[in-house]
């Protein structure tokens, strides 16, 4: 029997060898283009920019705060301002207490003071995560107001842009949004402080009909669909095929509707030397007394 024992294999306790080697499955990240598959750590150093393909996977608010602003110089602004359910809109309310929940009480925009390498600037971010960055009452108000402070206090204004749209929930006050961030904004022009606008996956609806379109200088993620209707209800109204790339940030710049596509890498660079450039930019007391 003990001769036997030499043939039999030795039963290892597979599993706790299976365990060391193990890697946990999230610790690998995988690029839903090309199919790049590589440690989750490799993508967040690159900014979750796919380093074998050069997609832009999805940043959050938060993380284009922190990426744009400098260390610590983050302050927010209008944090207070809460939606309403003023149409009795099914569902409304309930959808907007799990969005406080689950993405912040800022609503679909962050809004505040920061410093970008130095330069103080007024910064609104998006949310994507709070309701598809919808665009009700709170996000119009929230851009207006910094805008304006924009204005009152000389300082320029940088807005990061994705969104669903404007938010159906409340109707035509959402579409009211529109006129009044594009009031405020047309007063900053007067004025001539600089406005910089950053479109990032997705940018559309009443967004990209109003102020996100609006910038002094419009700059744009790599590959980020920016547009106001989608290709579909397009096609049917025009009843066209419509050109290969149609609505992504390249087909735009192409066509003269971007001013310059910025990968992620180098949007916080870019927009200082825009805005040190621009700040060069004299004064207009005749146009500003105007509006
Ligand atoms: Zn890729």
């Amino acid at each position: 029997m003990a001769v036997m024992a030499w043939f039999k294999k030795e039963r290892r306790t597979r599993t706790s060898q299976r365990e060391r080697l193990e890697i946990p499955p999230d610790a690998w990240g995988k690029c839903e283009v090309c199919g790049h598959v590589d440690i989750r750590e490799r993508f967040e150093r690159s900014l979750l920019v796919c380093p074998e393909c050069g997609h832009h996977q999805r940043f959050t608010a938060e993380q284009y705060l922190e990426l744009l602003a400098d260390p610590g110089s983050w302050r927010e602004l209008f944090g207070n301002l809460r939606s309403a359910d003023r149409l009795d809109f099914e569902h409304y309310a309930g959808r907007l207490e799990k969005a406080y929940e689950k993405a912040g009480t800022s609503d679909a925009v962050y809004t505040g003071a920061a410093k970008i390498d130095g330069m103080p600037v007024h910064l609104a971010v998006m949310n994507f995560a709070f309701m598809g960055g919808s665009m009700g009452s709170v996000v119009g108000e929230k851009i207006a107001r910094l805008a304006r402070r924009s204005a009152e206090k000389r300082v320029p204004l940088i807005i990061v842009s994705t969104s669903g749209g404007a938010r159906m929930q409340e109707g035509v006050l959402s579409l009211m949004q529109m006129a009044k961030t594009s009031t405020m904004l047309a007063r900053l022009h007067a004025l001539a402080i600089p406005y910089i606008s950053i479109l990032t996956n997705p940018t559309t609806g009443g967004v990209s009909a109003s102020f996100a379109m609006q910038g002094d200088v419009i700059l744009a993620e790599p590959g980020a669909v920016i547009g106001f209707a989608g290709p579909r209800v397009i096609k049917q109204t025009i009843g066209q095929d419509l050109p290969e790339g149609f609505q992504t940030a390249e087909f735009l710049l192409e066509h003269g509707q971007i001013d310059d596509v910025v990968p992620r890498g180098s949007l916080r660079d870019t927009s200082a030397r825009l805005l040190r450039h621009m700040q060069r930019v004299q004064y207009r007391e005749d146009i500003a007394d105007a509006v």
